[in-house]
C-alpha cells in the first residue's frame, strides 16, 4: 500500500512535474488541466478544535480546503495530503494524527492537528494520503536534477563560441 502510494505520486508527478521554485498554485492549475477537472483552493483559518483541511467532491468541481495560519509548509503539506485523498478518490473522514501531522510541522501544537471531514475513514486511506503528500512535498522541495543531455549541449555550444570568437 505504501508503494503503491508511492507509485501514484510518481505518475501523477510524472504527469504535472513539480514546479521549481515550488508554487502550490501553480501546480494545482496545471493538474486541474490534467484532470479535466476544476480544483479550488479554498482558504480557511483555523480554530482550535476545528479542521486543519479537508476535501469536498461537487458535481463540478474539487475544493481542497486548508487552513492558512499555520507555516507555509504546513499548509502545502495539509492541501496534498487532501489532494491525496482526492486523486486515491477516498471516500473517508480524514484524521490526520498529531504524529503524523507534527513530522511535517513541528511548529504546531497538537490542538492544531484535528483534520475532519464527513464520513468514517480507514487507516489505510489515510496512511495512503499520507504517504503520497510526503512523496508530493518532497518532490516540491527538491530542485530539479541537471540534465546531463542540456547540460553536455550548452558545453558544446559554449565550446564552439569560444572557436568562432575566440
Ligand atoms: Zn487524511
Amino acid at each position: 500500500m505504501v508503494n503503491r502510494a508511492r507509485r501514484r505520486a510518481r505518475t501523477v508527478l510524472a504527469a504535472v512535474p513539480a514546479p521549481y521554485p515550488w508554487s502550490l498554485d501553480n501546480w494545482v492549475d496545471r493538474l486541474e488541466q490534467h484532470r479535466g477537472r476544476p480544483i479550488d483552493l479554498v482558504e480557511m483559518v483555523y480554530t482550535p478544535g476545528g479542521p486543519v483541511g479537508a476535501w469536498r467532491a461537487r458535481p463540478d468541481r474539487d475544493l481542497i480546503i486548508y487552513a492558512v495560519n499555520t507555516s507555509l509548509v504546513h499548509q502545502d503539506f495539509v492541501a496534498l495530503h487532501e489532494i491525496a485523498h482526492m486523486l486515491c478518490g477516498h471516500r473517508g473522514r480524514c484524521l490526520i494524527s498529531p504524529e503524523q501531522a507534527a513530522r511535517h510541522a513541528p511548529d504546531l501544537g497538537e490542538a492544531a492537528l484535528e483534520h475532519l471531514f464527513g464520513r468514517a475513514t480507514t487507516d489505510e486511506e489515510e496512511l495512503e494520503a499520507e504517504t503520497m503528500a510526503t512523496a508530493l512535498l518532497s518532490a516540491a522541495t527538491t530542485p530539479p536534477a541537471i540534465d546531463p543531455a542540456a547540460t553536455d549541449e550548452a558545453a558544446r555550444r559554449a565550446r564552439r563560441a569560444m572557436e568562432v570568437f575566440g
